[in-house]
């Protein structure tokens, strides 16, 4: 089965080995990366799994055998199916963990962070033979990073994208609709060749993806909105009509991320919120309202 061996991808510099995670369906496994030819970052400490660990510790092992030293290891975000294998990385190899200031803060407690990273740090890639850059993309997560190979065009995304399914955006995780598409534009405006997400196989043709996603995102949009001028408003009663389309066992989840357009609808002052979080009531915003 192809999710079981580390796999090459159309770059050198980056291969990428599946591990079975308690993640969302219709995702089962992320993708681990190993990133440079000779010393090498490891992306995606994912799995919290012993007999996946012990796979990944495996081929990280045969790497410094041949020579190779592992820099360190970096977590795109905070989340569990992302980080489960950080801390038996850092016992069994002694590399430190690097993650954006907002992921420390979302660990602390039960991940340690070694090594802060953000936007612009211009150095990553130096010890890997790299030109990595680092973005801080948050929507998804607040700390989301993605790593920017400059000179190929690659770009190691997380879960800004996936080639499995959408991503969801999760208001009561810190996700936030308006941070995730202005992202995804920033992403698509530097020209990205591949991607590599940590759902699914690679994605060739980065920038037509990504624009896909944001059409999504602006259709289902429209949804969500024509549903509360048709006068859904409640969100279960919104989520029926904007997810018509989606099966049903995903409405619990389409739940988040259409809260989430909820939320920058109203921020946009397309519609107006009433009642706390647990009986939001939502409506349309009449032009003579102020
Ligand atoms: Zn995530």
């Amino acid at each position: 089965m192809s999710d079981d061996s580390l796999q090459d991808t159309p770059f050198p510099a980056v291969e990428r080995l599946p591990l079975r995670t308690p993640t969302l369906l219709p995702a089962t496994h992320t993708n681990s990366y190993f990133v440079g030819r000779r010393d090498f970052y490891l992306v995606e400490p994912s799995s919290p799994f012993g007999p996946e660990q012990a796979r990944l510790h495996d081929l990280v092992e045969a790497r410094i055998e041949r020579g190779h030293r592992l820099v360190g290891v970096i977590a795109t975000h905070h989340h569990g199916d992302h980080v489960g294998g950080a801390e038996a990385l850092r016992a069994r190899f002694g590399a430190p963990l690097m993650a954006h200031a907002r992921t420390r803060d979302k660990l602390a407690g039960r991940v340690t962070v070694d090594v802060l990273l953000d936007e612009g740090d211009a150095d990553l890639g130096g010890p890997v033979g790299l030109d990595l850059a680092v973005l801080h993309t948050p929507g998804h997560a607040p700390g989301h990073l993605v790593l920017h190979e400059r000179s190929a065009g690659w770009m190691i995304v997380g879960d800004m994208l996936s080639s499995l399914s959408t991503i969801v955006i999760d208001p009561d995780d810190d996700g936030d609709m308006d941070d995730y598409i202005a992202q995804l534009r920033r992403m698509a405006a530097l020209g990205p060749t591949t991607l590599f997400p940590a759902h699914g196989d690679p994605i060739v043709d980065g920038g037509a993806k990504i624009a896909a996603y944001v059409a999504h995102r602006e259709a289902r949009e429209e949804r969500v909105r024509a549903a509360v001028d048709a006068g859904a408003g409640t969100l279960a009663a919104i989520v029926a009509r904007a997810y018509d389309d989606t099966p049903v066992w995903l409405w619990p989840v389409a739940a988040k991320s259409a809260r989430a357009h909820l939320e920058r609808l109203r921020r946009g002052h397309k519609i107006t919120r009433t009642g706390g979080d647990n009986a939001a009531q939502w409506r349309p915003a009449k032009d003579d309202e102020t």
